[in-house]
């Protein structure tokens, strides 16, 4: 409905085939138009968490519902709609010729066609300045350029939560500027996985930490940042 968050997980717990106990009980609200980072030290569970967002993972037990709907196995393709995944490394989205073809593979996917389809890639482009990019190989762009690119791919299925793996990794600071502006621009909701702790304070108003599978701390990222503590206790790095 219109009025549920954009995302509620509950009791979320995950262990790998392994046996490893990579999320023991994460409980997270994000309201509709927040931007969210998740902070944490190498191995504390975020990108495993950010996986049972849109149905990648199963979880052992908990629950996740986006926009009040059940992330479940009958769901499957509307919560891939609504939820849409930024990988840390580009070169895992982008795999077509060129990047008008990427950028239009997963709106065509979830059925967008002809006119509609070219005007949602146009404007995915022009939302992350590659326009003028779009008949070119991904292979011959820069390392930002082709971040920006994965984004737009995201973007042109218009999803209701973004969630960025590390967005501003292995970026000059250029780049970097440039990608903030693009994700502020976007206005919408927004949960960044971050270890550039400058960066979530500059984008994310929020903040949630998680070690050893948990959410340990969650609040105005000013706040989490200035505590130094707590930021050590966690093995982060200003
Ligand atoms: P980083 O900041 O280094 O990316 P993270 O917080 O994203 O770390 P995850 O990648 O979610 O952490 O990993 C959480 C835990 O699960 C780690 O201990 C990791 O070694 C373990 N893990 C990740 N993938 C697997 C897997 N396929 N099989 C077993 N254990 C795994």
């Amino acid at each position: 409905s219109d009025s549920a968050p954009a995302l509620e997980a509950s009791g979320l717990a995950f262990r790998y085939p392994d046996g490893h106990r990579a999320l023991t009980g994460v409980d997270l609200r994000v309201e509709r138009g927040e931007r969210v980072a998740v902070l944490g030290p190498n191995g504390a569970g975020k990108t495993t968490m950010t996986l049972h967002f849109n149905g990648v993972l199963r979880a052992e037990s908990g629950s996740i519902h986006v926009g009040g709907l059940p992330v479940d196995s009958r769901n499957l393709k509307e919560i891939r709609r609504r939820v849409g995944l930024v990988f840390q490394d580009p070169d895992d989205q982008l795999f077509m010729p060129t990047v008008r073809e990427d950028v239009a593979f997963g709106p065509a996917n979830f059925g967008v066609r002809g006119a509609a389809l070219a005007e949602r890639v146009r404007s995915a482009l022009d939302a992350v300045g590659m326009a003028e990019h779009a008949d070119r190989s991904p292979l011959h762009l820069s390392g930002g350029q082709r971040k920006r690119v994965a984004l737009a791919a995201v973007l042109a299925c218009q999803p209701e939560l973004l969630v960025l793996d590390e967005p501003s990794s292995n970026l000059e600071p250029v780049a970097r500027r440039e990608l903030a502006e693009v994700l502020l621009a976007w206005g919408g909701t927004m949960l960044m996985v971050t270890h550039d702790l400058p960066y979530a304070l500059q984008l994310c108003p929020r903040s949630v930490l998680i070690d050893d599978g948990t959410v340990v701390a969650d609040g105005p990222t000013a706040e989490l940042l200035a505590n130094a503590e707590l930021l050590a206790a966690h093995r982060l790095e200003l």
